[in-house]
């Protein structure tokens, strides 16, 4: 059974689902494999307007949360590091420019980013700040009407390929605000690609950044927090959907796998133990469905969702790497072989509890809002 979808939304559900069987699934591996950003693949995600999906109709977008997660899971079906490039370029990569740029900046930035014919990314995290936000050291001093930046930044996905940099600053004492920086600013130095267990096909580096001129200050001065806590839910549905994907496609291949396969006399798939696999399986990846898609749909109908988010996103992650690891188990040593994706859906799902705030965090957050 599936949730409820409207006519729009099964649409871009069956074009996404067909995209990622034609052109992700067939070369996941060799992506995988050559750990490259996959530049092709990715304009052909922008020419069916993923990129675009969450922004106003008249610049290609207008759909609603739901459309966005549902597109983002089958991509994610495909190859879970293909969609996580994909969703940091649709969602934070280009919210803050969109927003908060005009005039000939915004012409020559916004819908080239929409289309997915220049990269955006965004940077957070430190080598010495990761969870705790407000520990980041990059700072931001404006001298004449520039804003400089100096800092170091780690774990940015796309950097070694994008265009546009929306980074997080200090500017006073627990105070961030966002800058545009574009690439061949002076001082901007994007590190070699860092080698990772999984999301492979996402590439990742440091960005130094040596008292480097930003283009522009996104938004409001101080405002940084604000602007990123208003996009958090999204983040973490996104987040979700993409669990879910991998989750999916890891448990289609063991089914299918249990059918073939015969050990003393019969098909795996009669033996209890596999079938108690299975049937976990099955719980997991219906509850997860129904989570992030309650999420998203909340965000939808403007109904608050901070909490039902962090709740999709925890549990569909965690539920997708349980997933991932049974379908392991019973493909035993041809899940170990490389191969075959299951081993690749296990690496690349742990991506997930990490992004958009760890389990951890989120368990903290949970807690915290049962008690307001
Ligand atoms: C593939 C990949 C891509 C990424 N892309 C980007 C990107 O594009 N831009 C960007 O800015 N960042 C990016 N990140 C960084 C990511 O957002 C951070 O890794 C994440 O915020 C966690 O920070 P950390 O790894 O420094 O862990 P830490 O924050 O150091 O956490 C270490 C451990 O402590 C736990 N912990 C920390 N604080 C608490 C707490 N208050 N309560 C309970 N437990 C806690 C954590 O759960 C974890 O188990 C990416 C990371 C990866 C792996």
């Amino acid at each position: 059974m599936d949730f409820a979808l409207n006519e729009i939304q099964s649409a871009v559900q069956r074009t996404f689902a067909e995209f990622s069987d034609q052109r992700i699934g067939p070369v996941a591996a060799e992506l995988d494999r050559k750990a490259e950003f996959p530049l092709e693949l990715f304009r052909q995600v922008g020419d069916l307007g993923y990129f675009a999906m969450r922004y106003p109709e008249p610049e290609g977008g207008g759909m609603d949360v739901l459309s966005y997660a549902l597109a983002t899971e089958e991509l994610a079906r495909g190859s879970l590091g293909v969609a996580a490039g994909c969703a940091m370029q649709s969602l934070m990569g280009t919210t803050f420019v969109h927003r908060f740029t005009s005039g000939a900046l915004r012409e020559r930035l916004v819908g080239p980013a929409l289309r997915g014919e220049i990269l955006g990314t965004v940077c957070m995290t430190e080598p010495d700040s990761g969870s705790d936000l407000f520990s980041m050291k990059t700072r931001a001093e404006l001298r004449g009407d520039t804003w400089h930046l100096t800092g170091q930044k780690m774990w940015i996905t796309s950097a070694p390929v994008a265009d546009l940099f929306t980074v997080f600053a200090r500017t006073g004492e627990r105070v961030l605000s966002v800058f545009l920086v574009e690439r061949g600013a002076p001082g901007l130095s994007v590190g070699r690609t860092i080698d990772k267990m999984g999301v492979k096909a996402s590439v990742t580096s440091e960005v130094g950044f040596e008292d480097v001129p930003a283009t522009a200050l996104l938004g409001e001065l101080d405002q940084g927090a604000i602007y990123l806590r208003d996009l958090l839910a999204e983040v973490r549905v996104m987040t979700g959907a993409l669990a879910l994907g991998t989750a999916r496609a890891a448990f289609d291949d063991a089914r299918r796998y249990s059918e073939e396969r015969r050990q003393f006399g019969k098909p795996i798939n009669r033996f209890g133990a596999v079938q108690a696999h299975l049937a976990e399986m099955a719980v997991d990846l219906e509850a997860a469905r129904h989570m992030v898609r309650w999420a998203a749909w909340r965000s939808d109908q403007g109904l608050p969702n901070a909490q039902e988010a962090s709740m999709a996103k925890l549990f569909a992650s965690e539920a997708a790497l349980r997933i991932c690891d049974r379908a392991a188990r019973i493909m035993a040593s041809y899940g170990y072989a490389e191969e075959y994706a299951v081993q690749r859906y296990l690496r690349d799902v742990r991506f997930t509890l990490i992004g958009g705030g760890t389990s951890e965090l989120l368990r903290v957050n949970i807690a915290r809002g049962l008690s307001q």
